[in-house]
């Protein structure tokens, strides 16, 4: 989870907000609202002229972020994606250009991270039931099994009549790994349209933030096994920054830990990283490619970050260790005693 630094007021549970980067900016008015959406809480800062307008900005970026939870939740039975899941071994199904979008977009990511960020994974991901009272592994061979229901390359997608297909009974795909990234950029395309002149967006551990100045804000990454405290920060004036990690999502049973991300090519949940943090210009890559080079690991995460610039990411292990690629080499202030 990314916490927002410096406050003077606190605003939710792991929130806290100062908004130096906003103090340019001449005599602005600020509001501060949190709904609970796609699964999380919702947190939008926006700073402009009039408090009215700022509010009816708001509104309408939670609208937007509610109209994508309607369509991309796998939750809801009527949404997109629970209808191409509905229909797995049996028909294409046609849908709408947004949501085509995401599916290729995670394609596209799925060939990049050599299968690490896997939308196909969900038979795989709900045998191991992490949001379940009392929960316990499944048996290897249970894995084995809808290991073999999964794989991104299986999907069929038609880029003309704009249809997915999942070619066997039992598949189906989860945007999970990418859609609370890209819902923070549909807010912020909102905010801006509606004259918010600076800003932030966070859905549970996907930021966006906008019209920064100065040194920019400054956001907290959490130590991922001490809940509240954290560890380091960075500054960001615009951009995208998500965290993917283990201690919020997870269940411990006999004595291992078991978190909602799973490796495709195993199909057990991944146990090299705590976290990781990942910078981009946009949400859906920053979401997107934590999961990923969660997956991945910092080895092979930081090899494929060679190759994506704009793309830079901060790993912490279990033990603690940390690795950087070069920009959180450069930037990353270490925060002590929090
Ligand atoms: P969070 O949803 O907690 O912000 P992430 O963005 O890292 O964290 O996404 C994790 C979610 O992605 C899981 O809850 C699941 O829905 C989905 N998921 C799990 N494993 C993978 C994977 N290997 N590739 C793509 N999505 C995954
Ligand atoms: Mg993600």
């Amino acid at each position: 989870m990314i916490r927002i630094l410096q406050s003077k007021a606190r605003i939710g549970p792991a929130l806290l907000v100062g908004l130096a980067l906003l103090s340019c900016v001449r005599s602005p008015k600020e509001i501060r609202r949190v709904e609970l959406l796609m699964g999380t809480e919702v947190d939008i800062i926006a700073q402009g002229k009039s408090e009215p307008a700022l509010q009816a900005a708001a509104d309408r970026a939670f609208a937007e972020i509610e109209r994508l939870e309607q369509k991309l939740s796998r939750y809801r039975e009527d949404s997109a994606i629970s209808r191409i899941n509905q229909q797995a071994g049996i028909a294409p199904v046609a849908v709408d250009a947004e949501t085509f979008m995401l599916v290729q977009k995670s394609l596209e990511v799925c060939r990049e991270s050599s299968g690490a960020f896997d939308i196909t994974i969900l038979p795989a991901l709900l045998i191991w039931k992490i949001d379940a009272k009392n929960p316990q592994p499944p048996a290897d061979a249970e894995v084995k099994e809808k290991l073999k229901l999964t794989g991104c390359e299986k999907m069929v997608l038609d880029r003309e009549q704009k249809t997915v297909f999942l070619p066997e009974p039992g598949m189906g795909i989860d945007l999970g790994g990418i859609a609370k990234g890209y819902a923070a950029d549909c807010a912020v395309k909102i905010l801006k349209d509606n004259g918010v002149s600076a800003g932030i967006v966070k859905a549970g551990g996907d930021m966006r933030v906008f019209g920064g100045e100065g040194k920019g804000l400054a956001i907290g990454i959490q130590n991922p096994r001490a809940s509240g405290k954290v560890l380091a920060k960075i500054y960001l004036k615009d951009g995208a920054v998500s965290t993917s990690g283990d201690y919020e999502r997870f269940y411990i049973f006999n004595g291992v830990r078991y978190s909602h991300i799973i490796n495709p090519k195993t199909g057990y949940p991944v146990s090299g990283e705590a976290s990781v943090t990942v910078k981009a210009q946009s949400g859906i890559e920053s979401d997107a490619w934590s999961t990923a080079l969660f997956v991945l690991g910092h080895e092979r995460g930081l090899e494929v970050l060679k190759t994506r610039p704009g793309l830079e990411a901060f790993f912490i292990e279990p033990s603690g260790e940390s690795h950087s690629s070069q920009w959180f080499r450069e930037n990353l202030i270490a925060v002590s005693g929090d």
